[in-house]
């Protein structure tokens, strides 16, 4: 007998975030909280398909540990005290 209730947690949508470090540059990836573990974060890197495991409250970049952001996040900035000029963000955001 199935339990859809169960079944359904394994369903888990990966998100698509990226590394607000510019001279990191490590671009976006695919991260999905672990299955069996809280707090286990695995992340796929969108272009090179490298598969990392981190152990974080939440996912950080596996390259220099900063926490991952939603691309709408990186548009509105980091808490204003960092402007990025609006041309070279996009050009950047379209290579990822
Ligand atoms: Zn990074």
């Amino acid at each position: 007998m199935t339990n859809p209730a169960s079944a359904q947690e394994y369903t888990i949508e990966a998100q698509r975030l990226v590394c607000p470090e510019r001279w990191c540059a490590s671009g976006a990836w695919l991260v999905q909280r672990a299955a069996q573990l809280s707090d286990v974060w695995q992340l796929t890197h969108a272009t090179d398909g490298g598969v990392w495991n981190v152990a974080a409250t939440e996912p950080v970049c596996p390259r220099c540990g900063t926490t991952l952001v939603t691309t709408l996040e990186l548009e509105g900035g980091r808490g204003g005290g960092e402007i990025i000029q609006p041309g070279k963000l996009l050009d950047w955001l379209l290579t990822l």
